[in-house]
């Protein structure tokens, strides 16, 4: 096990995940740094499940290729929970309003469907899993959060996604208007990758 393959297109999630297994002594490629294109559907419930789909889709193409013995697959699956809206838009947030449909609108309508609701009724979280599918099959899923509240107006200019409208009341900012370097160290995808990388290590022993 010397490589690990991450199942994401996305180049700011790849410098979070080399910026946190960094030191790891593994190689850590990206799935089109490993050549590999492959549309998989998220049909999954959870965050959790979805993650694991994504995963083991691209460690059963790496096999094909004969590729698989030497690395773990990870993938993730994020997006953002409203209690007051019994968990939306959840494992559907890219897709909530349509996949096309920009953040400001998709985010304008979370406001307006929270409207008049008061602060103590607007706790949310952005939740992220992250599944690591290793060469002899086992799968190994963790899990990070954090805690925030829906804020009454878009804020921020930094980050992405819904972070304009998450308020974090420990900072009195939503997450647009941390630095990178703030919302990294408390992100829900750091938390779960640093539980990973705890993962990793004990499976190096
Ligand atoms: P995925 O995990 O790449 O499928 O992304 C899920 C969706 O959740 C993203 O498109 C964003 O809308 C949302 N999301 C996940 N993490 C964050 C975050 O840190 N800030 C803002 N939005 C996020």
């Amino acid at each position: 096990m010397n490589q690990i393959i991450f199942a994401t297109g996305n180049e700011g999630k790849m410098r979070e995940i080399r910026a946190i297994l960094g030191d790891m002594e593994m190689e850590i490629s990206s799935m089109k740094e490993a050549g590999l294109t492959l549309e998989i559907e998220e049909n999954g419930t959870t965050f959790e499940e979805n993650a694991c789909i994504k995963a083991r889709a691209v460690a059963a193409a790496l096999a094909v290729q004969g590729k698989a013995r030497e690395c773990v697959v990870m993938s993730d699956d994020s997006g953002l929970e409203i209690d007051y809206l019994n968990g939306e838009p959840g494992v559907y947030s890219a897709r909530y309003l349509g996949e096309e449909t920009p953040f400001s609108d998709k985010s304008a309508d979370l406001l307006r469907r929270l409207k008049d609701v008061p602060a103590e009724e607007r706790s949310a979280r952005f939740v992220c899993a992250i599944a690591a599918v290793f060469s002899d099959g086992e799968t190994v899923v963790t899990r990070g959060a954090v805690d925030g509240r829906i804020a009454y107006e878009l804020r921020g200019d930094n980050g992405f996604g819904y972070d304009p409208i998450f308020y974090l009341p420990e900072y009195d900012r939503t997450a647009a208007e941390l630095t990178d370097e703030e919302k990294n160290r408390i992100s829900h995808r750091s938390r779960a990758l640093e539980l990973m990388k705890e993962e990793l290590k004990k499976r190096m022993l």
